[in-house]
């Protein structure tokens, strides 16, 4: 089964359609609980495949370097009026191609290289962008971060605010990768002001729960808020900024021409179709799906034995402690990926293994919640992690393989569109 506009691309180059298809037959066949992934609908695939990828249009609408635009200068601004009306911000920039480089530009239009800037420690959460070392934002500025309380899992807002008065950052950065509690952005604020910073939040993987109402909102504390549009937002692979009207101009001229050349207007096209689906009532319900399916799941694994960090969930993920079970992240993930179940090995925080190896996985259900599964099939799924990470065995792998193909088929995903109708309308 193929997604049908891919007929004419099997004709002209079989070798890449066939792979597609391949990957195609993965995802529907597989249970996805990376934390960072979802399946975009048709409409947003639909809106990338298309000639839109032919025009180059440097600049912004109504300003653009080239000619031609009428039409893409409508399909932007459509973009970035959708995305300030989801999220009720001042300002709104489409073009960033992802969430890095969302980051990466907006830092530059709050602070020169070489001043200071405070994320989150990459293994207790954070992200690679906020100033790991490794990452070109850990050399063009200065990075110091904070991590979690060990004992408790969580942020220590009053750590955070000594820190900042010994380190006196420039910029501090709330967000992260693998934290599955609600930030406190008032509290941040706070402690930003009193040092003399800026406040940026990164709310790529909770921007889907922002837009549903179910996390609250950065906007109304941070000075600009980054994010990628794929996670729990559920679009194309991409990124956006918001900001107040103050740093409006600063952070475009930053994205363009400061980071970027020719926006991805394809893109910015399924940006757009995905912020009208995030403006439905519909995506309510699903972001609602989302942090109950993963509360679920945690309780439901917690039953069996397992240890999430920081003793549950707020939001769409969790992180799974494997101590207890004596296993680490790299073996589950290995083991999991056999039956056909497909998670991210994980650091957790001060993890005694290293970030190859790790001592925990990631786990999240935004695309499982957007196949239609609920609380039932995640009570049922914590038993099948359960049952591989137990046992090990190739036949009990096999036999979990084929209860995973079972609960996947009962869920279609991209099936042909009558089928599909008829799934969603049943629901
Ligand atoms: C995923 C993620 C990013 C990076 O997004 P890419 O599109 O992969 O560059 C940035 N920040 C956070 C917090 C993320 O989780």
């Amino acid at each position: 089964m193929s997604l049908d506009h891919n007929a004419s691309l099997r004709d002209a180059d079989p070798a890449v359609a066939r792979l597609i298809d391949q990957e195609l037959r993965r995802q529907q066949h597989g249970l996805e609980l990376i934390a960072s992934e979802n399946f975009a609908s048709r409409a947003v695939i639909d809106a990338m495949g298309t000639p839109l990828t032919n025009k180059y249009a440097e600049g912004y609408p109504g300003r653009r370097y080239y000619g031609g635009c009428e039409v893409v200068d409508r399909i932007e601004q459509l973009a970035i009026d959708r995305l300030k009306q989801l999220f009720g911000a001042d300002h709104a920039n489409v073009q960033p191609h992802s969430g890095a480089q969302a980051n990466f530009a907006a830092f530059m239009a709050l602070i020169k290289p070489g001043e200071t800037l405070m994320g989150m420690s990459l293994p207790h959460g954070g992200h690679l962008s906020h100033g790991a070392a490794v990452n070109h934002s850990g050399q063009v500025w200065h990075a110091v971060h904070y991590g979690v309380d060990p004992a408790t899992g969580r942020i220590d807002y009053d750590l955070v605010r000594e820190q900042a008065r010994r380190d006196r950052p420039r910029l501090i950065i709330a967000g992260g990768s693998a934290y599955a509690r609600i930030i406190d952005f008032a509290a941040f604020r706070s402690i930003a002001d009193e040092v003399g910073a800026f406040f940026l939040v990164d709310m790529a993987h909770f921007a889907g729960l922002v837009a549903g109402g179910l996390y609250p909102s950065p906007v109304p504390h941070a000075q600009v808020v980054t994010s990628t549009t794929h996670k729990t937002l559920r679009g194309p692979r991409a990124g956006l900024i918001l900001s107040n009207a103050e740093h409006a101009k600063a952070i475009d001229k930053s994205v363009f021409p400061g980071a970027q050349g020719g926006p991805l207007q394809h893109v910015i096209a399924a940006k757009a179709v995905a912020f009208g689906e995030a403006l439905t009532p519909d995506f309510r319900a699903y972001a609602r799906q989302v942090v109950d399916n993963a509360k679920t799941l945690a309780d439901a694994l917690v039953e069996r034995g397992f240890a999430i960090v920081s003793g549950g969930t707020d939001t769409h993920l969790m992180l799974v402690d494997l101590r207890p079970k004596g296993l680490t992240g790299k073996e589950a993930e290995k083991t999991l990926d056999q039956a056909g179940i497909t998670v991210n090995k994980n650091t957790i925080p001060d993890d005694p293994q290293s970030p190859f190896v790790t001592s925990g996985i990631r786990l999240g259900t935004p695309a499982l919640t957007t196949r239609g599964m609920g609380t039932a099939e995640m009570v049922r799924i914590a038993e099948l992690i359960d049952r591989a990470l137990t046992h090990r065995d190739e036949a009990t792998l096999a036999r979990v393989r084929t209860d995973v193909e079972t609960l996947t088929s009962a869920f279609p995903l991209y099936a042909p569109p009558r089928a599909a109708g008829r799934v969603r309308r049943s629901a």
